[in-house]
């Protein structure tokens, strides 16, 4: 196999995700310029292998070696701002953008700081935090096709956001180069959730601030307790069967979701006793139970620990936990 100019060959990714699983990538590059994403299309197409777009790995489980390329993403060329709106390239670190707008006046993003990665990766799982998700701002998104090699845009409407979720889950081969934003000129506080509702804001750094300390306080931080954030999103129910679950247990916590109910995933594995829970080298966190620690620099441990969680939660409650970072398999 010729290899371009810039892939590099059994890449360890360790460093590159903040489980910090020590597996190698076959093949490996690092797209900083339109001509490095041009560059691994080539060698995928040339080569027919599969691929993986990788931001920060912040929310990705690897499993096994990965026997492909990993493209990493890298690619920082603008951060512009028109009256309200701002492209930003999808390189950028999410919680610096988010403080770049603060400075700028344009408001809307505030109760999303403090969540690690980039921005580009920002709309796959629609990042959410302290009532508010990343799709309530984003305008339009563009994207470079690595079936076709194309770049593409897709509005809002197109980007299908939903809890935890987007087109982007399912279609891999998208890759985000730019994100578009309309954001708010005026800041109008949203302390919704139940842990700003104490706080009088006037400015946006003030919320800002609050939020950073109370993610401090209740997270992990990743790089000494290597974790993804929540392993588990919140399950989504029907109506019916929340009466079956409120007749078994009245306390449990739970919010309405359009037409659904979410109930609360760390209720259901706190009600389960698996609070701090250790197997082997992996151990739910004693500070908040959807954070899953992993001390091991495979990913076995985890793997088996995320699993017994789901079959226990399962069989008291007959509710399927569903895993919030990408597996890759
Ligand atoms: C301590 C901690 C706290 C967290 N808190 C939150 C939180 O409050 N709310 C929340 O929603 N999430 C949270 N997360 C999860 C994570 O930070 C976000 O999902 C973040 O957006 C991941 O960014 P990343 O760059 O690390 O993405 P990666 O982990 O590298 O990738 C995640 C997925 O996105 C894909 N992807 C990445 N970049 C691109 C791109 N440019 N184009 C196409 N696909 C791409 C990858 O293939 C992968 O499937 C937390 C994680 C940690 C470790």
């Amino acid at each position: 196999m010729k290899l371009q100019k810039k892939v590099v060959t059994n890449k360890n990714l360790s460093k590159f995700n903040s489980l910090q699983i020590s597996v190698k990538a076959k093949y490996y590059i690092e797209c900083k310029t339109d001509s490095d994403i041009k560059e691994a299309f080539q060698f995928i197409k040339k080569n027919k292998i599969k691929f993986l777009i990788l931001g920060e790995g912040t929310n990705v489980v690897f499993t096994k070696p990965f026997d492909g390329l990993i493209i990493k993403n890298l690619y920082k060329k603008e951060k512009k701002i028109y009256k309200n709106k701002v492209k930003v390239s999808s390189g950028y670190k999410w919680d610096r953008f988010v403080s770049f707008c603060i400075k700028n006046s344009l408001y809307g993003l505030e109760n999303l700081s403090g969540i690690p990665g980039t921005v580009g990766a920002g709309p796959i799982q629609n990042i959410g935090a302290y009532g508010e998700e990343i799709s309530n701002y984003i305008e339009h998104i563009e994207v470079f096709n690595f079936r076709t090699g194309n770049v593409e845009t897709l509005n809002k409407i197109n980007c299908n956001f939903d809890y935890r979720n987007s087109v982007f889950k399912k279609n891999k081969h998208l890759f985000i180069k730019n994100v578009f934003f309309k954001l708010k000129n005026k800041f109008i506080a949203n302390n919704s959730y139940q842990d700003l509702k104490v706080y009088r804001f006037k400015k946006a750094s003030e919320l800002r601030e609050i939020v950073l300390k109370i993610r401090n306080q209740k997270l992990e931080n990743y790089l000494t307790k290597p974790n993804v954030g929540s392993f588990f999103k919140n399950p989504l129910i029907e109506k019916k069967d929340l009466k079956r679950l409120i007749a078994k247990e009245a306390d449990i916590k739970f919010y309405k979701h359009n037409a659904l109910i979410k109930v609360s995933a760390a209720w259901l594995i706190e009600r389960c006793n698996l609070k701090g829970l250790q197997l082997n080298k992996a151990r739910v966190s004693k500070k908040h139970s959807l954070v899953l620690i992993n001390e091991d620099k495979k990913p076995n441990s985890i793997l088996k620990l995320k699993n017994k969680i789901k079959t226990i939660v399962l069989t008291k409650y007959n509710i399927r936990l569903e895993e919030e970072p990408t597996i890759i398999l």
